[in-house]
């Protein structure tokens, strides 16, 4: 996997601690942070969208004219904490949590600065949720260290902690990490919306086969529940690919979902095997997953183990 930095293509126009003289009057040792070059012929006015490099929550936005312009801050969880600053943008994003790769802001040439570029200050500390700890807030740049650290712990952890079993599966269904664009993000984008509809489908499922009735009507009732399983089933796809695609509609779609559900009569098209009934809920089956839908399913797992909030 490929490390997403904010800008790209990435080179560094202003290392961290360099230009003593510049930053004195700020009371640092030296330039806080790294400047990323935002000018290439694609957007010679500077303006390139800022790219989140992992998991970032965002915390405060800001705006000085005679310091960081438009800028924003985002707590980034690593092996330690992280708190990044961006700075001189020309506007954020709304976002509560950027995932990887996500857009998060457009670069720009506000603040104290002289061209166009994207300002980057990375913490390390401890975040518990309200207040910031900085590793060592005198260490002569208010507690930043240079990006270069902030960037090597990431790729640590994309690394070493990727689990073995995610690769292959990746791999088998020929979805490569080492682009944060097109597909990867779409799975992210999706998974939340994903598990809503996936949810509601299981307890549609659920319900039916409770009230299944007795399994000698099996034989006469199975040609109509399978007729009428599949006529459900494609509904609540259909509802599951509205639900992926218009977020705002998700309540109205849950309503729907609530009314298919009334419409069922277990009594009499219900039935269901016990053997279709596990098949169809058993979470660790893998055949209920299509492939895509299995990707995605791991992904999301793979989200929230990597965040620790299992
Ligand atoms: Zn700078």
């Amino acid at each position: 996997m490929e490390i997403v930095y904010p800008i790209s293509p990435h080179f560094i126009t202003q290392k961290f601690g360099v230009n003593p003289n510049v930053y004195k009057k700020f009371g640092l040792k030296g330039h806080n942070g790294i400047d990323i070059r935002t000018k290439y012929p694609d957007s010679l006015d500077g303006k390139r969208p800022m790219a989140a490099s992992w998991l970032s929550d965002f915390l405060l936005k800001g705006n000085d004219p005679k310091g960081y312009g438009v800028n924003f801050e985002v707590i980034v969880k690593l092996k330690r904490d992280w708190k990044l600053t961006y700075a001189h943008c020309e506007f954020v994003v709304p976002f509560k949590t950027a995932q990887w790769g996500e857009q998060m802001a457009v670069s720009d040439n506000t603040g104290f600065s002289t061209a166009a570029h994207v300002h980057l200050t990375t913490k390390p500390g401890k975040w518990d949720g309200k207040v910031f700890i900085h590793e060592d807030y005198n260490n002569g740049y208010k507690g930043a260290v240079d990006p270069q650290q902030f960037f090597d712990e990431l790729g640590a952890i994309m690394e070493d902690d990727m689990p073995q079993w995610l690769n292959g599966l990746l791999q088998e269904n020929g979805i490569s990490l080492d682009s944060a664009e097109g597909r990867i993000r779409e799975i992210f984008d999706q998974s939340k919306r994903y598990e809503l509809a996936q949810k509601e489908r299981d307890k549609a499922l659920r319900d039916l086969a409770e009230a299944r009735g007795d399994a000698t009507k099996f034989e006469e009732n199975y040609i109509t529940a399978q007729k009428e399983n599949k006529r459900l089933a494609d509904e609540i796809d259909e509802l599951k690919r509205s639900v992926a695609s218009r977020d705002t509609q998700v309540t109205a779609l849950e309503a729907r979902v609530l009314t298919l559900e009334g419409q069922l009569n277990p009594e009499k098209v219900l039935v269901i095997t016990r053997e279709e009934y596990a098949r169809l809920t058993a979470k660790k089956q893998l055949d209920k997953f299509t492939k895509w839908e299995l990707v995605q399913e791991i992904v999301k797992r793979f989200i929230v183990w990597k965040r620790g909030d299992k």
